[in-house]
């Protein structure tokens, strides 16, 4: 006997959401034993001053290795972010970070590392005091690390996430607003939190040649942040063509595969290496 389409379609929504559940259960359970056996690492891709070709800064974008797989930060972040690791993990990559990109804060006096921050870890803790007393104790000023936030982060408590987000200002951390574009994109948070750079989302710019209209949107966010008097970053460049449009918009910094991928410190230094012997 055949059953109905509806009672397929029920025993189809079960079978996935177990799935899903599960996958997440044993994510969670191998994240926890990942996390003391070291089995995270960092990925550091350059930020470039496509003005002076300069390598400004490096964004930390982190990897998990677990059983030789590589699992995929839009995996593993989200688990995280659910089983209050994210702390543990963003505080412990952060210090990596400080002692691999050593050599570059000594030789490079304005370099900087970008941090992603997810909103939970942003509410849930006192991020401008931890991070302060982490810089201070690898020699480091604040001035050395950027933030970056996503809008998701006034979704939820506005009014812990104002007066956090006031706090990291006044510890003077550089503020990015990251993805921007994607999500509500409200002009009133732009205007009223005191971020310094828009992060401009790497869809417009990927899709630029296929939908005109991208090139618009990039124009605007860019006239934009400089009517509110911040920077823009283009993330996702990977042609000449989208490097040449965003330079003719006025847009400096820029990241993308066009200049490197994430990589490891060790390739990272290596570019560093080739890059400033290239521009001499
Ligand atoms: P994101 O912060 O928007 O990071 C940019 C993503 O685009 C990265 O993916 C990067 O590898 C990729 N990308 C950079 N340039 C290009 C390009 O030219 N073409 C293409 N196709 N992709 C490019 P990744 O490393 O897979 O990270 C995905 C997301 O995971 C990040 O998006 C961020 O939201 C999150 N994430 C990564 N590391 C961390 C972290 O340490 N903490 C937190 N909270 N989130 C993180
Ligand atoms: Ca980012
Ligand atoms: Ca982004």
């Amino acid at each position: 006997m055949q059953s109905s389409p509806g009672r397929n379609a029920f025993k189809f929504f079960t079978e996935s959401m177990n799935e899903e559940i599960s996958k997440k259960l044993r994510l969670e359970t191998a994240m926890k034993t990942a996390v003391k056996d070291g089995e995270f690492f960092n990925h550091y891709q350059p930020i470039i001053n496509t003005t002076t070709g300069q390598l400004a800064g490096v964004e930390l974008l982190m990897r998990w290795r677990n059983n030789d797989m590589l699992i995929p930060p839009c995996d593993f972040i989200p688990i995280a972010e659910e089983s209050g690791l994210i702390e543990t993990l963003t505080e412990q990559a952060l210090i990596r970070a400080l002692i691999e990109l050593r050599p570059l804060f000594t030789q490079e006096p304005d370099f900087y590392l970008s941090l992603n921050l997810s909103a939970v870890h942003i509410l849930r803790s006192d991020i401008a005091h931890q991070f302060t007393e982490i810089l201070k104790a690898h020699g480091l000023t604040n001035r050395c690390l950027r933030l970056e936030i996503t809008e998701s982060i006034f979704m939820s408590d506005m009014v812990k996430a104002r007066a956090t987000i006031n706090e990291m200002k006044r510890a003077d951390f550089v503020l990015l607003l990251d993805d921007f574009g994607t999500g509500f994109s409200s002009l009133t948070y732009l205007n009223e939190f005191p971020l310094d750079i828009i992060k401009i989302d790497q869809g417009f710019v990927r899709n630029m040649s296929a939908k005109p209209a991208n090139k618009s949107i990039i124009r605007t966010i860019y006239l934009l942040a400089q009517s509110l008097n911040m920077k823009c970053i283009a993330e996702g460049v990977e042609t000449e063509s989208q490097l040449n449009y965003l330079r003719d918009v006025g847009c400096e910094y820029m990241q993308g595969y066009h200049f490197a991928k994430p990589m490891a410190i060790d390739d990272l230094l290596a570019f560093y290496e080739q890059h400033e012997r290239s521009r001499a």
